[in-house]
């Protein structure tokens, strides 16, 4: 019978950044992969403290960036890479009113370490009000971080390439099909809705759809541009997304979607581009926007990370960490994010 401290179940940033935690302890497991195109794999791994609709922050958004650093720098040890892209994200004012609130907000404690008052305007995008830096922002590169993770997964035998098949889970032997077990950390995102154990939890699918384009004009800037959604570019190609649609469950690509983020891109690309590649999925969202991590009532060797919403990158990373201590060293999970914050 084979035996192994963990399993993960899923793929995504949750999984990926617990099995990250795994492989620092030197822990042995196993990652269950269904071989789905996650909402990770298709996000633009956007890593930004500030929300860019009213101009806030969130909670713990500084530690949270500084922890992601150091965790992307220990991974360069056995990914041979660091997919840390250290080019900002500027927001493209939309009139002279946000430009003279960014100013503003830019003096207030709380936003002075994220947001530059010093105004930048490019050439070749209609922003005749200028953009204003966001301070530590960066980008994930998400296909290569994937790709090289996927690879190490494999190489090291960690990597199961099947769907985690819930009925022939026995949680009190600590038994999966012939595998004995001692945890289960279950990062399934909206995959979570077929888990007997935690279907439950309180995540609701939103939906998000981005468009990989080639556009007609040379193109030099490297930053990311944000107006209505982000602007960078991924190879050959620009990637511009994601759309929010908390209504939509199916899984077909919406054409009103698309349509969307057409015209977001027209509104300061003023060239031509052609839609190469369209991709949608569903970010787990939660309605306080923190994610949800915990045990099992029932079944202590049962614990879920779920519920990032759209900030995959940094709440996956960071509460990996959270989750990893509180398992392993009964540190209290923070109320915030605990899982026991639904059950009234
Ligand atoms: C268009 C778009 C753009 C985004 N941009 C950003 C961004 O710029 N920055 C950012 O930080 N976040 C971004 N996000 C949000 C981010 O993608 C999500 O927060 C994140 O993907 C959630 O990660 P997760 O691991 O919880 O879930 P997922 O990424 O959904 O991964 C869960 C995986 O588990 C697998 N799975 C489920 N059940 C099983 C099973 N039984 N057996 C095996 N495998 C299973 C699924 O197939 C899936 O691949 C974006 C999302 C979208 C849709």
């Amino acid at each position: 019978m084979k035996k192994t401290d963990y399993i993960i179940v899923g793929d995504g940033y949750a999984a990926m950044f617990f099995a990250h935690r795994l492989i620092t302890a030197g822990k042995d497991f196993l990652l269950f992969s269904e071989g789905k195109k996650s909402a990770s794999q298709i996000s633009a791994g956007v890593i930004n403290p500030v929300v860019l609709k009213k101009f806030t922050t969130f909670w713990k958004a500084q530690e949270q960036i500084d922890n992601l650093k150091t965790a992307l720098t220990d991974m360069e040890a056995y990914l041979g890479k660091n997919f840390f892209v250290n080019e900002p994200v500027h927001r493209i004012f939309h009139d002279e009113n946000e430009k003279a609130l960014w100013q503003k907000k830019s003096q207030t404690v709380e936003l002075k370490p994220f947001i530059s008052n010093d105004f930048k305007t490019f050439n070749g995008v209609n922003n005749p009000f200028g953009t204003g830096e966001v301070l530590q922002s960066a980008r994930l590169d998400v296909t290569n971080f994937f790709s090289k993770m996927f690879d190490y997964l494999s190489q090291k035998n960690h990597l199961v390439k099947e769907k985690f098949d819930y009925s022939q889970l026995y949680p009190k032997e600590g038994m999966y099909r012939e595998i004995g077990f001692n945890k289960i950390i279950f990062a399934e995102g909206m995959g979570v809705k077929e888990n007997p154990y935690f279907g439950t939890i309180e995540v609701q699918p939103n939906k998000g759809h981005n468009i990989r384009v080639a556009l007609s004009k040379d193109f030099s800037i490297k930053e990311t541009l944000k107006k209505k959604h982000f602007l960078f570019p991924l190879g050959d190609l620009h990637y511009y997304g994601g759309t929010y649609d908390r209504g939509q469950i199916h899984t077909d690509i919406d054409e009103n979607a698309i349509s969307q983020l057409e015209n977001g891109l027209r509104e300061f690309y003023p060239y031509n581009f052609e839609i190469v590649e369209k991709n949608t999925a569903f970010r787990p969202t939660v309605k306080d926007r923190r994610p949800i991590l915990g045990r099992h009532s029932e079944h202590e060797n049962l614990s879920v990370f779920n519920g990032l919403g759209a900030r995959g990158v940094l709440n996956g990373n960071y509460f990996s960490e959270i989750l990893y201590r509180h398992i392993e060293y009964g540190e209290p999970l923070p109320a915030e994010v605990d899982l026991q914050r639904f059950q009234a």
